[in-house]
């Protein structure tokens, strides 16, 4: 009954899962408060885990460090195929202020495992996170013949569209006060 049930829920969900491979965390940060009541990540039937061996979307924060090289690969290879990346801020792109001379920071991550978005920033908002996974993660799981591609895509980007505005003409605001 119990795997039955969530056989229902998992054909209509994108499932991702954060790996943060070596950064200062504002960008776990700013991916945790897509689950607060302000995004409220679960409407667009998005689900975090830590379990690399569900996810659609792995999402990468951090400019991959040492430890790192070998063992993302080695994550990346667990999740189940099809399967996207995003790219979460400056770090993961370019290694952002982790990158001087001598770190062992191995930035970018694209050199390790194929990366399908990039959402820069240091921080990028949640919005713009958002915005990534809605723009690949539906793709990669009409590909495993679950949800169907079209409207609920297009009306979850129109959504997270909407987020985005209103936080830019938030924080408009507040730099007039
Ligand atoms: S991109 Fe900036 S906020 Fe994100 S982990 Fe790197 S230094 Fe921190």
């Amino acid at each position: 009954m119990l795997d039955s049930l969530k056989d229902i829920i998992r054909k209509s969900s994108i499932h991702a899962c954060l790996v943060s491979t070596g950064g200062c965390n504002g960008c776990d940060i700013e991916v945790v408060a897509l689950l607060s009541p302000r995004y409220d990540l679960e409407q667009y039937g998005i689900y975090f885990h830590n379990n690399p061996r569900e996810a659609d979307v792995i999402l990468i924060a951090g400019a991959v460090t040492e430890q790192w090289r070998e063992k993302l690969q080695r994550i990346y290879a667990k999740a189940p195929e099809p399967k996207v990346v995003v790219a979460i801020g400056n770090c993961p792109l370019s290694g952002d202020v982790f990158n001087q001379e001598g770190s062992s920071v191995y930035a970018p991550v694209s050199d390790f495992i194929p990366v399908d978005a990039e959402v820069s920033g240091c921080p990028p908002r949640p919005s713009e996170i958002l915005a990534a996974i809605l723009a690949v993660g539906p793709d990669a799981i009409a590909a495993k013949g679950r949800l169907a591609k079209g409207d609920q895509k297009a009306e979850a980007s129109e959504e997270a569209e909407m987020n985005q505005k209103a936080e830019a003409s938030q924080k408009e605001g507040e730099e007039k006060v």
